[in-house]
């Protein structure tokens, strides 16, 4: 009976789909670590490197070969053996043969060919993105207590662009992290960056010098998650505001299954329920709201980032054109002005200099008639 109970409970804790290769039913993170720990050999999460003896030993127990085959075997496919070309000569591995018909040395040649016509191999972005890979993948940290332990939970998480933005907005990822089962959704939201928080609200052609001084973010702090019927609200601030309980009342009198809450700054991934794969909801400014996919849920491994300081991990961000000043076409724009008799259109955008230089004279007073707001470009976080 007891070993009926433990089957039943336990396939509860392994994700399966609703829809296949599209999303998992629910189920509880912290459950599905728990669930292959207990499933997995012991070993089979550690990070240590199972020296090569050990390797060969366990392979002939499991394949039950003896010692003889195994040396055998490990000569024969060895990679030393694996050779197109004559034992005393050691051809370049960088030049394809001209004569080859292997499939993928052509496809290598091909490849070979149009990376030489390219005039930028690479832009600063790819080289950059190339340059975070590198230095995370197997990272370890410099103290022994900064390790991501052992049977961690890592998740990769997809977060959108607001619906605000027409272009991209519910196909490709703005950014990809990694995290960790015990970060708290808290950790997520600060690691989100999203214009909206650094929008500066209001009309400055009076006192232009004024306006950085008001960023959103500084000032309006309320945000939530939504996962699986619950809203998790930022509450860390005194000036943060229960900003779900609208849409929760709004449900209640419609009949909708009601919703529950808690706090985000209190919540870590392992004590979610979620669905992979299923869309969930990111809101803060009001109504800034950002699709958040999980994608993957699994247990670290020793190629993996191994420094907790570097999570949230960034592992990849979309890039946007920037918008240009309409007057050098040179720099991002940082203002944009309307009813504005000196503009080509309305509304426009300028970089500072050129916005300074073309409506203020030399003492810094405001020439002509026209309203100016500060702009972040959805470039800023390239
Ligand atoms: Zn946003
Ligand atoms: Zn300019």
């Amino acid at each position: 009976m007891a070993a009926y109970s433990l089957s039943t409970d336990s396939t509860t804790n392994i994700p399966d789909y609703e829809y296949l290769d599209v999303n998992t039913k629910p189920f509880h993170i912290g459950s599905f670590r728990e669930e292959w720990l207990s499933r997995l050999k012991a070993g089979n999460s550690s990070y240590r490197h199972e020296d090569d003896d050990t390797f060969d030993a366990n392979f002939a127990k499991e394949m039950e070969v003896g010692v003889e085959t195994m040396t055998e075997l490990r000569s024969v496919c060895s990679v030393d053996s694996l050779r197109c070309h004559p034992e005393d000569q050691q051809p370049d591995t960088d030049v394809v043969p001209a004569d080859s018909t292997l499939k993928t040395l052509e496809q290598r040649k091909k490849r070979q060919d149009y990376k030489a016509s390219l005039k930028v191999t690479k832009n600063r972005h790819d080289l950059y993105a190339d340059e975070l890979e590198r230095l995370t993948f197997g990272r370890k940290p410099g103290a022994e207590a900064d390790l991501v332990p052992e049977g961690e939970v890592i998740l990769s998480i997809n977060v959108y662009y607001p619906a605000t933005f027409e272009k991209f907005t519910y196909v490709r990822p703005h950014m990809t992290l990694l995290m960790t089962g015990s970060h708290t959704l808290a950790e997520l939201r600060d690691a989100i960056c999203c214009v909206s928080d650094l929008q500066v609200c209001g009309e400055f052609s009076n006192t232009p010098d004024m306006a950085p001084d008001f960023i959103s973010k500084d000032h309006f702090k309320s945000a939530f998650f939504y996962f699986e019927g619950v809203f998790y609200n930022d509450m860390r601030f005194p000036e943060c505001q229960d900003i779900s309980i609208t849409t929760i009342e709004w449900a209640k009198t419609r009949n909708f299954p009601s919703y529950s809450q808690a706090k985000m700054e209190d919540t870590r991934f392992v004590d979610l329920k979620v669905k992979v794969g299923f869309p969930y909801l990111y809101c803060h400014q009001g109504d800034c709201e950002h699709l958040v996919i999980i994608t993957d849920v699994r247990l670290s491994h020793k190629d993996d980032c191994l420094d907790k300081k570097l999570y949230p991990l960034l592992t990849h961000k979309h890039r946007v054109t920037t918008q240009k000043c309409a007057v050098c076409h040179v720099f991002i724009g940082r203002w944009v002005t309307t009813n504005n008799q000196f503009a080509p259109s309305d509304p426009c955008l300028f970089c500072d200099k050129c916005f300074r230089m073309l409506h203020y004279d030399a003492d810094g007073n405001k020439l002509g008639d026209f309203l100016a707001y500060p702009f972040v470009d959805r470039g800023a976080f390239n």
